[in-house]
């Protein structure tokens, strides 16, 4: 059957959009689960962009793309050729490296933001793809704002890139402008009039700005597109791109009439979903196609009758297909090593040593508070603690008095080091009063942008994730925290994003990409 390939850029495209950053432990944890999931490319950054966007797509490459059977790892970078260069030195590590490039093609581009002429920007391309078929065979070109590219001269330019050696043409609706049947027919014709395009994979990249990234994608693929690019959870700059659970989903539900498959596993969906939230702390909409939280409930009478006679009157998929769990009893407060071991697996975490030790305190103490303990606690526990990067400051007691007549206090101690210090605050609430006290020991002041707490499961007992966006002196980074006490999920939370400051990032340059 005719194949269409899945290119993920959740940790390119999804990740430069703002409150979607990740740091290099938690893009390789989700780049393990790209692997799981098996999409055909997972495209790790855009490594001339910053420092630490080189180091992910390397690590990304050395550490996933290294694997028996692993997704080809995609970097971007623009026509130049000391970008080329930079993002091949990231992805060269790779089983199968591929270097993306692209360039504006719009009018509107090439005269406010690139200051070019059309003939200039047309041999940049060329020469890019060359020097980058230099380096690997696999080489992807994309006119960034395709679709209020000039047609003709758009054109010309995939002719030429394609001669020059490109083997995957990207075409992005970059502002996401285009409607699914314009955008079916523009696709069709590209495929007709650009010279080469029968040898070399067509692929599509639609946001979302007017709801059609999806339907546009889809509508692609049913004029000859045979890649798509998409992120998890449909995350990416505004809008965002199209969703990679909805195209994939639709793709194969109705494989009656699109005629296609994919490589993906669909039973990783709920998975990758779920641990790009936890990882960023940014939650989907329980309306959310696939994997929001109403996306399987009937609750309206009429249908929970038919879904209760036959599953198949109301149900067009099942929550098994896309690995939605039933939410039961996973472990208790006897289960063992061995136990949290083999559900860590099944999870999609393969933890061993020192990992597992800690993990297993970890979920010892939470097993003590709290008598049941789910999938979704156990995530909660292992994405932290896979994720958070170097620990500067850790935290060693807590003390918190609050109430009703009562000013709000807090005492903390934090270890540095071998070093452990400690003071206290006053606030207008107890978390208020716990950051006061944080503020004291480290001398760093943030101001609180956005807090979000969110029960991990159901129950009154179940653990509370905080995440917290803070803006130290300019610069603004998130953290997360999770405990069955909301006040300490809170104070880890803080902590977290304090830690990532005292580990100051470089800067990221403006540029965005397709
Ligand atoms: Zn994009």
């Amino acid at each position: 059957m005719d194949r269409v390939i899945i290119f993920d850029t959740s940790l390119r495209d999804g990740e430069q959009a703002p409150g979607f950053s990740m740091n290099t432990a938690e893009k390789l944890e989700m780049a393990r689960q790209l692997a799981r999931l098996n999409v055909d490319v997972i495209e790790a950054g855009f490594p001339i962009s910053s420092d630490e966007d080189f180091e992910a797509t390397r690590e990304v490459a050395r550490q996933v793309g290294t694997l028996e059977g692993a997704p080809i790892i995609c970097g971007l970078s623009r026509v130049g050729l000391m970008d080329i260069d930079r993002c091949w030195e990231a992805v060269k590590y790779a089983r199968r490296p591929r270097i993306h490039t692209f360039v504006a093609t719009s009018d509107i581009h090439l005269k406010y933001k690139l200051r070019k002429s059309r003939a200039e920007i047309l041999q940049a391309s060329v020469e890019a793809v060359k020097h980058a078929r230099s380096y690997c065979e696999d080489v992807e070109f994309s006119p960034e704002d395709a679709s209020r590219s000039d047609f003709d001269y758009m054109c010309d330019v995939l002719s030429a890139v394609i001669e020059a050696g490109a083997r995957t043409i990207n075409i992005p609706d970059t502002v996401g402008y285009a409607i699914p049947r314009e955008w079916g027919e523009r696709i069709a014709r590209i495929r007709e009039k650009v010279r080469g395009m029968d040898k070399v994979v067509l692929s599509v990249h639609c946001h979302n700005d007017l709801g059609q990234a999806v339907a546009n994608s889809v509508t692609g693929v049913m004029n000859g597109a045979r890649q798509v690019e998409c992120t998890i959870n449909g995350i990416g700059e505004r809008a965002g791109n199209a969703s990679l659970e909805e195209v994939v989903m639709a793709l194969h539900t109705r494989k009656d009439f699109f005629g296609v498959e994919t490589g993906v596993r669909t039973e990783e969906i709920f998975k990758a979903s779920r641990l790009l939230s936890h990882i960023t702390g940014i939650h989907v909409q329980p309306n959310k196609a696939i994997v929001g939280e109403n996306a399987f409930a009937h609750e309206a009478g009429i249908h929970q009758d038919g879904v209760l006679k036959e599953k198949l009157t109301y149900e067009i998929m099942r929550p098994e297909d896309i690995g939605r769990p039933s939410n039961k009893l996973v472990l208790g407060k006897h289960s063992g090593r061995h136990a949290l071991a083999a559900r860590l697996k099944d999870l999609g975490f393969d933890l061993a040593g020192s990992e597992l030790d800690r993990a297993f305190k970890k979920f010892k103490d939470l097993a003590d508070r709290k008598k049941e303990v789910f999938d979704e606690d156990l995530m909660s526990i292992v994405t932290d603690e896979a994720t958070q990067g170097p620990e500067t400051y850790g935290l060693e007691y807590l003390h918190v008095i609050s109430g009703t007549g009562v000013v709000p206090s807090a005492t903390v101690k934090l270890r540095r080091d071998d070093q452990v210090f400690q003071d206290s605050g006053v606030g207008d609430g107890p978390v208020d009063a716990v950051l006061a006290a944080m503020e004291a020991i480290t001398g760093l002041k943030g101001r609180l942008l956005d807090y979000s707490l969110r029960s991990a499961t159901s129950g009154k007992d179940a653990i509370g994730e905080v995440s917290m966006k803070i803006d130290f002196d300019g610069t603004v980074v998130s953290g997360r925290g999770s405990s069955t006490d909301v006040i300490e999920a809170s104070a880890r939370a803080y902590l977290s994003a304090l830690n990532r400051v005292v580990q100051p990032v470089g800067q990221r340059m403006t540029e965005v990409g397709p």
